[in-house]
Formats: C-alpha cells, sequence, structure tokens
C-alpha cells in the first residue's frame, strides 16, 4: 500500500464524445483526490515528449495526430488533463480505465465501454493513465506546473526569471 498519484487524460475522443462527466464518473469510484486539472492544447512537442517510448511504433505517426485531436477539428482539438492522487492510485484507475487494446478490455471499464480501433489500427481508447510511478511522476512533471497542483508532491526550487513576457488580464 502506497500513496501514488498519476496523471490521466481524457483524450479528444472522449470530449468530442461527450464522455467527460462519465468518466469522472466512473473514475471517482476509486475514491482518489483531484490534485491539479486543466484544459490543454496539445503540441506537437508535447505529444511526442509524452509518448517518446513509443517513437519506433508503427502506429505512432496516428497516435501523435489521435492526441493533438486535429483529426476532429475544432473544438475537439485538446484534452483534459488531471492529476489524482491517493492509496495504490494506478492500479485502481488503470483497473477502471481498462486494457490498452479496447477490444480486449473489460466491456464495463472506460475503454472497453467506449473504446475504437480505428482503420488506420490506433487505439481510440478515450483515457490516458499513468502506468507506475516513476512515469507518473514523469508526465506529472510534463504537464504541470508545480503552481498547478494544489499540493507539493515533488520537491521545488525557486529561480528568478527576467524579462519573461507573460499575459496577465487587461
Ligand atoms: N496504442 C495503439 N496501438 C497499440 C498500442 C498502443 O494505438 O498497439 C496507443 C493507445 O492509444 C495507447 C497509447 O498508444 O493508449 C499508449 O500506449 P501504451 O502502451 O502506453 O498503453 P497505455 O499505457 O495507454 O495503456
Ligand atoms: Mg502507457
Amino acid at each position: 500500500m502506497a500513496i501514488e498519484q498519476l496523471l490521466i487524460l481524457i483524450k479528444p475522443d472522449g470530449i468530442k464524445k461527450s464522455l467527460t462527466g462519465n468518466i469522472l464518473t466512473k473514475l471517482s469510484e476509486a475514491r482518489m483526490v483531484i490534485i491539479g486539472a486543466k484544459a490543454v492544447r496539445v503540441s506537437r512537442d508535447l505529444a511526442e515528449a509524452h509518448y517518446y517510448h513509443l517513437k519506433d511504433k508503427p502506429f505512432f505517426g496516428g497516435l501523435i495526430d489521435y492526441i493533438q485531436g486535429e483529426v476532429y477539428g475544432k473544438p475537439w482539438d485538446r484534452v483534459l488533463a488531471f492529476v489524482y492522487r491517493g492509496e495504490d492510485a494506478i492500479s485502481k484507475m488503470r483497473k477502471i480505465a481498462g486494457e490498452t487494446n479496447p477490444e480486449e478490455a473489460d466491456p464495463v471499464s472506460i475503454r472497453g465501454a467506449y473504446g475504437r480501433i480505428t482503420t488506420k489500427g490506433v487505439y481510440e481508447n478515450v483515457v490516458h493513465c499513468s502506468s507506475d510511478p516513476s512515469e507518473a511522476e514523469r508526465e506529472i512533471k510534463l504537464w504541470f506546473k508545480p503552481e498547478e497542483i494544489v499540493k507539493r508532491i515533488y520537491p521545488v526550487k525557486k529561480i528568478i526569471i527576467e524579462k519573461e513576457e507573460k499575459a496577465v488580464w487587461a
């Protein structure tokens, strides 16, 4: 038993199919706590960094297009990103998410209920779910800044940035 945190993404197919509410309800069965949440337009750099371990796979190009959501057009070209935390969070959330391949996933899991395999062979499986604690840490640090998470889950350092252009409310 360990307290863990992980990254969950509602992928563009989940948003387009209006599944956000269903997915969050299903995930809430694990009784984990949300400590970060935001909508993200996924750049090519972020997509490739997130899935770097799959870059030699034949489906990599399709996967990058999928997570960027460009194939769905506006306003579906985005994801919802969450950091969840709790006891054994990773295994509990992955069980609710289901197997990677939606055809093999438990039909009552999120991916089993809502996923599909495209004609290009990409698994459109509605959610991303970190696979182990070290991947979770890498992914959370990739997607979130320290101030976007309401709990100090990893050490931070203070730096001074000079002359940084920043948008503020006009
Ligand atoms: N994927 C795919 N075909 C495959 C394996 C994976 O399209 O044969 C996609 C799928 O969307 C999956 C993502 O690549 O969620 C990342 O793959 P990974 O093996 O990390 O699976 P996950 O951790 O998401 O279950
Ligand atoms: Mg994975």
